[in-house]
């Protein structure tokens, strides 16, 4: 029989697990408190167990879904690249980004895209599987370990590494059940955010919930034509509906939505283009993070210079729309999503 992973269960699921093998209630407990306060990755580190019982859940659990199969750190020791192998043994990508205020990880949510994106190395790749909400939970309680290594903390944590959120999206909920939940990690929803290309149904329904979780839409494009051309997503997912979701949004939870706008020269960031895109979410409350594309084989174009991206950032501040410019990250370690894969696949 093959082992369940341990993260994949919740509190009942575990309760329920520990009585099968006639533990008492109050195991599941002492077990959650060992991977979450503890951080234990092996059951043999379990001080509040029976060796007995350490036994048994080794015997029919995984507790560790995420095998480092390599890792690679920027010059500058701000941005750390993990590769994991998974189950079936698929590989991930994760990465932390460190800054003057916080430490952030980046999660994969599923094993390569089905999205296409065509600047994105995951999106070439094609779609392979979701991650399970273990193997996602998985990666964030590995860069935790790392970090409490040396004394550091975790603070944000964001659903933009490989694959679609919304495409995996009671995953990624059960995910944030654990993060968010006192009795486990005890994260701070507000310093959690999803990020989507756009998936309207889910928007939707991530909008009822009423959850304190930051949502970030990636538009990389102000019209219909070009962002089906960059985001096949827009093709199933219009501009028009995709914007008046995201109002709909920021109307009944009156939280700020960030869009994502990564600048790619000569395609998306004339002076006429930053206009449509204020024209489009001009009145909504909102954020949009400027990022110059990062390099990658698989798409030709270089991102725009560090001129045209201010001057992109200045219209749209001249016009009143809160935005910020993100510095890239790593690109000598192939920080863009998916670029590592990639480049192990083709060795
Ligand atoms: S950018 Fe995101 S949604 Fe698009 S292909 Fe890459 S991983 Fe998928």
């Amino acid at each position: 029989m093959d082992k369940q992973l341990i993260l994949d269960l919740n509190k009942e699921d575990l309760a329920a697990e520990l009585k099968k093998l006639g533990q008492p209630g109050f195991r599941a407990k002492q077990i959650l408190e060992g991977i979450f306060k503890h951080l234990y990755d092996d059951f043999s580190k379990f001080g509040n167990i029976p060796n007995v019982l350490k036994t048994e859940l080794d015997t029919g659990f995984i507790l560790d879904p995420v095998s480092l199969s390599e890792s690679i750190v920027s010059k500058d020791k701000r941005t750390e690249k993990y590769l994991f192998e998974v189950q079936q043994a698929n590989r991930i990508e994760t990465v932390l980004m460190k800054y003057s205020d916080r430490n952030t990880v980046c999660v994969s949510t599923q094993v390569g895209c089905p999205m296409g994106c065509v600047f994105c190395s995951t999106g070439q790749m094609g779609f392979t599987r979701n991650l399970s909400s273990g193997e996602i939970l998985g990666q964030i309680l590995y860069v935790i370990r790392a970090l409490e290594a040396k004394e550091e903390k975790l603070t944000n944590i964001v659903f933009m590494g490989m694959g679609e959120p919304f495409l995996n999206y009671p995953a990624v909920m059960r995910t944030i059940e654990h993060l968010t939940d006192p009795e486990l990690l005890n994260f701070g929803a507000r310093r959690i955010t999803i990020s989507t290309v756009g998936i309207i149904p889910r928007i939707k329904e991530f909008t009822a919930l009423n959850s304190q979780v930051n949502l970030a839409v990636s538009l990389h494009a102000p019209e219909n034509e070009l962002r089906s051309k960059l985001v096949p997503a827009n093709r199933m997912h219009p501009l028009k509906s995709l914007i008046t979701a995201c109002r709909e949004y920021t109307d009944k939870t009156r939280r700020r939505i960030t869009f994502e706008y990564a600048l790619i020269d000569g395609v998306n960031d004339s002076d006429n283009q930053a206009k449509q895109l204020i024209s489009l979410i001009k009145g909504m409350l909102c954020h949009v993070n400027l990022i110059a594309l990062n390099p990658s084989k698989e798409y030709p174009l270089p991102g725009s210079s560090r001129e045209r991206v201010d001057t992109f950032a200045k219209i749209l501040t001249d016009y009143g729309i809160p935005n910020s410019i993100r510095l890239r990250r790593g690109i000598e370690i192939n920080a863009g999503c998916g670029q590592l894969a990639q480049s192990q696949q083709s060795e």
